[in-house]
């Protein structure tokens, strides 16, 4: 059998960690504030601001939950993420995906101050981290997935990497993360006009899959050995549950389990890790900001 990457054990040890900063912060006077913004009512974009917000309480930071009318305007959303950036308790903001349509995103993350933008989607914050410049913030989900690795204990240094999906969020962090000097691993970057996928993820020592497709990568991508992170959250109906369906990855598990030497499941994988990067870019931000 292989290793299970329990992603929620390794979020606690993050959150451990984090504790230590923030009792020192506090003790400096300092409690690191967390603001997430929700425009309408999306069932699952509401799901991630309370467990977001729970899990900020958990910690003792600070935290402010805006929720906004789906009928918010462009110019109060704006508004709202201004008073954000001017106001000193709050050192992270973040405005959860997706918003609704009459909101332009990318100008909404260009109207952050990027030293409060913890998602690390403002374009000064894609530039650092393509500078390898440290002071950055790097997104959520692929910074959880270079932890899991590291807690994997493989020699990264050198490894041949499949990153499946070029997403901003996700798969273009995380090719950019994976390849700098001091991680050094071989990144190659598929997506849905490559050819060969099985062929090219066969080659690889790490499988990263996020492209939203429920059980894309089976058996025969995987080389015996190689450590598969899955970040595909995807609904898939199932009678048998009470709610009618159930959330699966985009790695058919079983069979994959088979033949990888260390895999995440899903849920318990990846998931856990997102919030918990969440919670360490905002002490990051609160550090930055206070100049400590
Ligand atoms: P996205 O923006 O829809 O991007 C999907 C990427 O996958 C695109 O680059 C697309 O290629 C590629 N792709 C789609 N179908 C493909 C196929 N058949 N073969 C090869 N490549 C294909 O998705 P995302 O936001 O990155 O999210 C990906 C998955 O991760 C989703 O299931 C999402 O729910 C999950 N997710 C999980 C977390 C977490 O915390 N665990 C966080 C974020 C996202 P093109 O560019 O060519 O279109």
């Amino acid at each position: 059998m292989p290793k299970l990457i329990d992603g929620r054990a390794i979020a606690q040890k993050v959150y451990a960690e984090l504790q230590d900063e923030i009792a020192s912060l506090k003790l400096r006077g300092l409690t690191p504030g967390l603001a997430v913004v929700l425009v309408g009512d999306d069932p699952a974009s509401r799901a991630y601001v309370r467990a977001k917000d729970k899990m900020c309480r958990e910690l003792g930071l600070h935290s402010v939950k805006l929720e906004l009318p789906a009928t918010t305007t462009q110019e109060e959303l704006l508004a709202r993420v201004n008073e954000l950036n001017r106001d000193e308790k709050i050192h992270g903001i973040l405005v959860q995906s997706p918003p609704p349509p009459q909101i332009d995103e990318s100008a909404i993350i260009r109207g952050l101050d990027p030293r409060k933008d913890v998602d690390g989607f403002h374009p000064l914050n894609v530039a650092k981290l393509a500078l390898d410049d440290d002071t950055g913030f790097v997104p959520c989900t692929p910074l959880g997935c270079l932890r899991l690795l590291r807690e994997t204990g493989i020699t990264l240094s050198g490894a041949n990497v499949v990153v499946l999906g070029r997403s901003m969020i996700v798969g273009k962090p995380m090719a950019l993360l994976l390849m700098r000097k001091g991680i050094d691993t071989t990144v190659t970057v598929v997506h849905s006009r490559t050819k060969n996928i099985p062929e090219i993820c066969r080659r690889a020592d790490v499988i990263i899959a996020a492209i939203g497709r429920p059980h894309f990568v089976r058996t025969e991508f995987v080389r015996e050995g190689a450590t598969v992170i899955d970040v595909g959250i995807n609904r898939i109906e199932d009678a048998g549950s009470e709610r009618g369906y159930k959330l699966v990855g985009d790695v058919e598990f079983e069979g994959a389990s088979k033949v990888a030497g260390a895999i995440t499941p899903v849920p318990g994988g990846v998931g856990p890790m997102t919030i918990a990067m969440l919670m360490s870019n905002t002490i990051k931000a609160c550090r930055q900001i206070s100049e400590l």
